[in-house]
């Protein structure tokens, strides 16, 4: 199952303890979290968990296979139903958030330790992925007592009023690229409003999350709210994509696997569904601006989380008067970045997350060439035994090319020119996908027509990968349906009713 080994659980107990590479000890959790605590898999089964920057196993953890998913969907309705949370004042599930962003900053060097273990991203770069899951807490804890409906002056002898209500059990599936960010995107809005929830992290980097549990028991979340269960794709993310108690599933990932969460829901319960997908966004560089600074942030649009980014501005296009000076200077700056060990501070572009991504990686780069690309720089793996690939840019590449049109998930980036506005909207425009999309230009005509007319959810004008908490991200085209972050995702985790009171 995607390079990761499955092992018997009989004898794993349900934590270990880890000394990390930067001197950080901890106690790591490895059972399923249901109801508050850490148990074994009904299968008595379990994984292991690999180092990407070393590719040695660091540990193994319990699996959680489809009776299980049964056991958390349980706890999970119980709490909804009839727990202390059910109960509970909107208000309180703000402070209870608040509380979970107090205790990540408090273990923030684990956290983003972890995260440096189990991903292979630089720790300076997991360090701002702490920070993220911070703000995102604390701006759904603010929005947790602002939920409410409207009153409708309909007649006078009527009386009506909507209310914002919670969904119920959700089902929250999430990748590998950002295990705690991701997590924390997920947990924010679905607790703010009230929900209880089933997270399945990523097969291969579940440890973060099951040592937030602990967080979110010390915390005080009552048992139940929130359950999280390591598992595979195809096993434990099936049953809940499946299952006929979750009403409503989130999901991030690949374009392929959102298709196959849709088809799910629409088999079982018709349960409502958000997903966050794939991408091969265009950042494009018009001839007008300061080289430097625009490098700067195509270099960082591209190698930020070694790539491995739905977001990525993956296809670079610039206007041919500039063309050859951004290339050159493009080059010089990838090559400047430091690739290596994810836990020496200076590192930028650590590990690829696995074996099987990191030929994936390679092979795509195979197919660039194949198509006539030229490898300005990179093109090939570190000297390792960790997964690491150079910063990639690969020119001369057609529209129709699959290293164009297709989402690498990796370093590797396609730069290719254009002349006009007409030219790179329809350049920009071409291809399935309309996650994001940024422009580089000192014109304020320039910058506001080309975000007009790009179809994708977010355009970035004279920066990349800029998040905030309170700025909704999705996708346009194939990169998925709603939207997360901002006020926007508290759409996806409440359901509308309408009180009509006759008053005649
Ligand atoms: P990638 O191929 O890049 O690893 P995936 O889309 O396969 O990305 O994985 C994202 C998440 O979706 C992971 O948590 C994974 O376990 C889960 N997943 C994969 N396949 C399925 C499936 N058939 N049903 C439900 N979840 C799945
Ligand atoms: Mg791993």
């Amino acid at each position: 199952m995607a390079g990761i080994e499955q092992v018997s659980g009989a004898n794993l107990p349900l934590s270990t303890h880890i000394k990390l590479p930067n001197g950080v000890e901890y106690e790591q959790p490895l059972g399923l979290f249901i109801n508050n605590e850490f148990v074994t898999g009904k299968a008595s089964s379990a994984f292991e968990v690999t180092s990407p920057s070393s590719g040695k196993v660091i540990c193994s953890v319990h699996e959680a296979q489809a009776a299980d998913i049964d056991i958390a969907v349980d706890a999970a309705e119980r709490a909804f139903e009839e727990g202390p949370w059910s109960k509970l004042p909107p208000a309180e599930r703000g402070i209870l958030l608040n509380k979970l962003a107090d205790l990540f900053e408090e273990n923030l060097t684990i956290l983003a330790s972890i995260e440096s273990l189990d991903n292979g991203k630089a720790i300076q770069l997991a360090r701002g992925d702490i920070a993220g899951c911070i703000g995102c807490f604390r701006y759904y804890a603010g929005w947790a007592d602002k939920i409410h409906g409207k009153v409708m002056d309909v007649s006078s002898d009527t009386f009506c009023y909507t209310k914002q209500e919670p969904i119920g059990v959700c089902g929250q599936i999430i990748p590998w690229n950002f295990p705690l960010l991701m997590f924390a995107w997920k947990i924010g809005p679905a607790i703010a409003c009230g929900n209880t929830v089933v997270m399945k992290p990523a097969e291969q980097t579940p440890l973060s999350a099951l040592f937030v549990a602990t967080l979110i028991k010390e915390a005080g979340f009552p048992p139940g709210v929130i359950n999280i269960v390591s598992g595979f794709g195809r096993d434990a993310g099936n049953a809940i994509a499946y299952h006929m108690k979750i009403k409503k599933v989130a999901f991030t990932g690949s374009t392929m696997v959102g298709r196959t969460i849709m088809k799910a829901a629409a088999e079982s319960n018709l349960k409502k569904v958000t997903l966050e997908l794939g991408g091969k966004s265009p950042n494009i560089v018009f001839d007008d601006v300061d080289i430097d600074r625009a490098v700067e942030w195509i270099n960082f649009g591209i190698f930020y989380n070694s790539g491995e980014v739905c977001s990525a501005g993956s296809r670079v296009y610039v206007q041919e008067g500039v063309y050859d000076k951004v290339v050159a200077a493009f080059k010089k700056r990838a090559e400047a970045n430091i690739v290596g060990n994810p836990f020496d501070e200076k590192t930028f572009q650590g590990a690829q997350v696995s074996k099987v991504q990191y030929e994936r990686i390679l092979k795509y780069i195979e197919i660039g060439k194949g198509e006539g690309a030229k490898v300005e720089t990179g093109g090939e793996p570190l000297d390792s035994d960790g997964y690491f690939i150079k910063p990639t840019i690969l020119s001369n590449v057609k529209m129709d090319d699959r290293v164009m049109q297709e989402e690498i998930f990796g370093p590797v980036c396609t730069i290719a020119k254009f002349t006009d506005i007409d030219d790179v909207i329809k350049k920009g425009n071409g291809t399935n996908y309309g996650l994001a999309s940024a422009v580089h230009t000192k014109s304020l005509n320039t910058a506001i027509e080309v975000s007009n007319r790009l179809k994708a959810g977010t355009v970035w004008v004279n920066c990349y990968n800029s998040f905030h908490a309170a700025l909704p991200f999705g996708g346009y085209g194939e990169s998925g349906i709603g939207r997360e972050l901002g006020k926007e995702a508290l759409k996806n985790y409440t359901q509308v009713k309408t009180v009509n009171i006759n008053l005649a």
